[in-house]
Order: C-alpha cells, then structure tokens, then sequence
C-alpha cells in the first residue's frame, strides 16, 4: 500500500470520483472482491483517532454481499424510520430524522422571535424592536412608571429634606447642574432645617457617648464587687477552689459535684462548662 497515491478529501483528482471506501460500499450493500486491490488511499481526519489512511476500491469491481434476511430488511427499515414523519431515511434517525430536527429548531426559533421573556406572553407576530422583552400593555405600563417615577424624583430633589418640611430650596435647573457636578449629596437644606438636624445630630452623638459611658462605669463596679467576693472566698479556709476545664460531652454542665478540704469530691453543687465553681464544706 505504501507505493499508492494519498489524496485528502478535497484533493481526489475527478477521475477518481467514483472510488469507494470499504464503510462507502457497504452502505450498498457491496465489498472489496477476493483479490480486490485498492486504487488510492484517502487521508482523512478523524476526531478522536487523528489523521488515519484508508483504502479506496472500484466499486465497479466489488462483489455483492450476502442479501439481507426479511427480518434484517425489516429491522434496518425501523431503524431508517422517522417515528415523527414516518419518512425512511437513508441514515438512522436516533430521534427524529434530520429534516424534522431542522424544522423543530427552526420552530422553536420562531416561537422564540413571537415570546415576550419578561411576561411569557406570545404574540401572533415578532413584536417590536427595542422594547426589552415587553409587550405592548407591559411597555405601556414601564412607561407611565417611568414618568411618574422621574416626577416623584424631581419633586423629592426640589425641596428641603427636613421633616414635615416641605419647602422647595432649588430649581430644575439648579438641581441637573448640581447633579451634574458630581457627587450630588441629595436635595438642599432650608435654613431652619439645617440648623435643627445639626442640632439634633450632636443631642444624639452626646447621647450615645453618655450611654456609652454609663455601661463603661456599671461594667466597673460589677468587676469590683466580683474582684471583693474572689478575694473573700480565698481568705476563707473553709473553702477549696475546684478549677476545671470541661470538654465535649462528658463534662459537669448539670451534674452534681461537692468537695472537701482534701480535695475529695463529697457534696453537691452545679458547675457550668469553662467556669471555676466553689464549693463550701
Ligand atoms: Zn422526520
Ligand atoms: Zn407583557
Ligand atoms: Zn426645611
């Protein structure tokens, strides 16, 4: 084989056309003779497998293969036979014969060009362009929402923002020029407005620093008494201290626990996990 010509797919000379490879003549129903030899060799590509050379016969040549039984016959029809169109195809339809999935596809694309994706509703023909997914009612009703947004919006930046206050403080002009010079810090204050909010945001920033200071000082004195009753307990010799670091589930969260003197545990008391318990005698 190695002394014949290699031609790619493209590549085969026009008199060489009406050559076969071997899966060619078998697709009608033909095989390489006994002593049959090849033409050519075509060269070709196969994902997966790389470039690979295969053998091209005469078909003219070839001999015939054995028949096909009915029940093969029968079998091979099935296998041709569209279930949706019920056309027998040259090739196997896996699930619809190649026309019926081009169809379906280009029907689910038409279905697709007629629906509205923000409201699923499907009109008789493609809507118009530019409207974002929205049909006419849905346009209609984003539109008006628009302007009376955009209206409450200039309302709102017109006037002061102080509470029950309603006095407007900037003109259309003022407040697009002062947006425009960005960062807008929102609707100008009037006057009185302002100086209540200045005042009553200091009346507050005073209030959470006394608050603050209040816990700061009750954390204090709770420390303290503690720091007093730490020091009572150890002065006291008819006290131990049991000092325990309780783990997973085997600990002392409920259970009962005593002690004397000598460390021997004998009566009881509570103790809770991480916590140092006491114990009198
Ligand atoms: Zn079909
Ligand atoms: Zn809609
Ligand atoms: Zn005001």
């Amino acid at each position: 084989m190695g002394s014949l010509p290699e031609y790619g797919r493209k590549e085969v000379p026009g008199h060489l056309h009406h050559l076969r490879t071997t899966t060619e003549l078998k697709a009608q129903r033909l095989k390489p003779a006994d002593g049959q030899q090849p033409v050519t060799l075509l060269r070709v590509y196969r994902r997966g497998h790389g470039w690979g050379e295969f053998p091209l016969y005469d078909p003219a040549q070839a001999a015939q293969m054995r028949p096909l039984s009915a029940k093969q016959q029968a079998a091979m029809k099935a296998r041709r036979t569209c279930p949706n169109c019920n056309v027998v195809r040259r090739y196997v339809a896996y699930r619809v014969c190649q026309e019926c999935a081009v169809k379906e596809q280009q029907e689910c694309m038409e279905l697709q060009s007629r629906t509205y994706w923000r409201c699923c509703r499907v009109s008789v023909t493609p809507g118009p362009q530019g409207r974002d997914g929205r049909c006419e009612p849905c346009w209609l009703q984003w539109v008006i929402q628009r302007q009376f947004e955009g209206e409450r919006f200039a309302v709102w930046s017109r006037a002061c923002p102080g509470r029950y206050c309603q006095k407007v403080t900037a003109t259309d002009a003022e407040v697009s020029a002062e947006r425009a010079a960005r960062p807008w810090r929102g609707p100008r204050w009037c006057p009185p407005c302002a100086e209540r909010d200045e005042r009553e945001r200091a009346e507050q920033l005073r209030a959470d620093q006394e608050a603050r200071g209040h816990a700061r000082e009750a954390r204090r004195d709770e420390v303290a008494s503690l720091i007093e009753w730490a020091r009572a307990v150890l002065t006291d010799p008819d006290t131990v201290v049991l000092d325990a670091v309780i783990r997973g589930e085997a600990c002392l969260t409920s259970g009962s626990v005593s002690a004397n003197a000598r460390g021997r545990i004998t009566r009881s008391g509570t103790v809770s996990p991480t916590r140092r318990a006491v114990f009198r005698k």
